[in-house]
């Protein structure tokens, strides 16, 4: 039996022209886990989470949400379905407010008390943001605004959460701050999240299992703790 936000990646093959950026793919998500998505520059890794959402499309495999085939859905549905993608790079509105920026993220037809309960849900988990509420979103720090996009993400109610790269630029306290959060967070609601990062040392901490692309092909599948205590792949790919 599949839970209903358990994500498949089968077989996946995506080509930008010429460039065949995931050869073969397979990944598997599980509701409760983080599940990390390594390798260096160029391995396929935001291509992989593009292929997800929608963004651009598999010529080959399948991606499957709960056992449905989300592969030919168009971007909107599939975020409807719960998917819920935090691109790489802060995306964060420096003019708007924190809550206003977070309400940018429950456009998809929540109910209010809906929404109240999910914005309270993102400032008990991010107290950082609750404080700042009513300020301009330009007064955050690096940390502060990488919360700030991942809980306007949360505003949707996303049952699968794919993240790119979201410890980019911070110092390292910071990113164990902030992956401890996540941590808190799917134990918590039990959510689906892959994580993708450079950073592999600091994912494989959180996650429960990891994958390593390496020119778009999966390298190496296991539990994050094998992955981390396995010398010769954290040398090959890895850089720790
Ligand atoms: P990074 O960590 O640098 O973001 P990545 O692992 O996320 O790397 P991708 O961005 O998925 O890797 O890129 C995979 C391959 O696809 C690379 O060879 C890249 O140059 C190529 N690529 C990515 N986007 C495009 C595009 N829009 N057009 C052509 N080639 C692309």
């Amino acid at each position: 039996m599949t839970d209903e936000a358990t994500l498949e990646v089968r077989d996946l093959t995506t080509r930008y022209g010429p460039v065949t950026a995931l050869d073969g793919v397979n990944v598997r998500a599980r509701p409760g886990e983080i599940t990390a998505v390594l390798g260096a520059n160029g391995a396929g890794k935001t291509t992989l989470l593009r292929s997800i959402s929608g963004l651009v499309r598999g010529t080959d495999g399948s991606v499957l949400l709960g056992g449905r085939d989300m592969s030919r859905a168009p971007v909107e549905a599939i975020a409807r379905a719960g998917v819920a993608h935090v691109p790489e790079g802060r995306g964060v509105i420096t003019e708007l407010t924190v809550e206003e920026n977070l309400r940018l993220g429950d456009l998809l037809g929540a109910t209010r008390p809906q929404r109240r309960h999910r914005l309270d849900g993102v400032y008990e988990m991010f107290p950082a943001l609750a404080e700042r509420r009513r300020q301009e979103a330009s007064s955050l720090s690096g940390g502060e605004r990488q919360m700030l996009v991942i809980g306007r993400a949360l505003l949707s109610g996303p049952e699968v959460l794919l993240l790119d790269e979201p410890s980019l630029g911070l110092a390292p306290r910071i990113v164990t701050q902030l992956f401890g959060l996540l941590r808190d967070l799917v134990d918590r609601d039990g959510l689906t999240v892959l994580l993708v990062e450079q950073n592999a040392r600091s994912a494989l901490a959180i996650a429960d299992t990891g994958f390593v692309l390496n020119l778009g092909r999966v390298v190496a599948a296991d539990a994050a703790d094998t992955l981390a205590a396995d010398d010769e792949l954290r040398h090959a790919y890895l850089g720790f």
